[in-house]
């Protein structure tokens, strides 16, 4: 039996993932490997608490211009769009600001992805 340390598996990175992920790890004062190695596994927990949580919703994509999040909803046979309106996320199918779509959408880490570079409406 070797004495040496058995190596950890490596992943490649892209460059500007590194540089936000090694900012946000010394922003927190941890290593940048219990970092990334915390975001992946709560990430992976989150998705299989979704799928328990909300077995009938999925995400079904983001618009091309990050305008809208659209969930698929097996139990309605329809799939729900989820915008922005006035700063708040809006549901197209409920016609409202609060419902298991928009609650959905909230857990999902792709609501980062909405365009919030536009003006609001006030
Ligand atoms: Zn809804």
């Amino acid at each position: 039996m070797s004495e040496r340390k058995k190596r950890l598996p490596t992943v490649a990175i892209e460059q500007e993932i590194y540089a936000l992920a090694k900012d946000h790890a010394e922003a927190k004062g941890i290593p940048l490997v219990k970092f990334v190695n915390d975001m992946l596994l709560l990430n992976i927990e989150k998705d299989r608490f979704l799928r328990a949580y909300a077995p009938k919703l999925s995400f079904n994509g983001i618009a091309s211009d990050g305008s809208s999040l659209f969930i698929r909803d097996e139990r309605l046979d329809r799939t729900a769009q989820v915008f922005l309106r006035d700063g708040h996320l809006y549901c197209d199918v409920d016609n409202r600001q609060d419902c298991e779509h928009i609650h959905f959408a909230l857990a999902l880490p792709e609501v980062a992805r909405l365009n919030l570079k536009k003006p609001l409406k006030k």
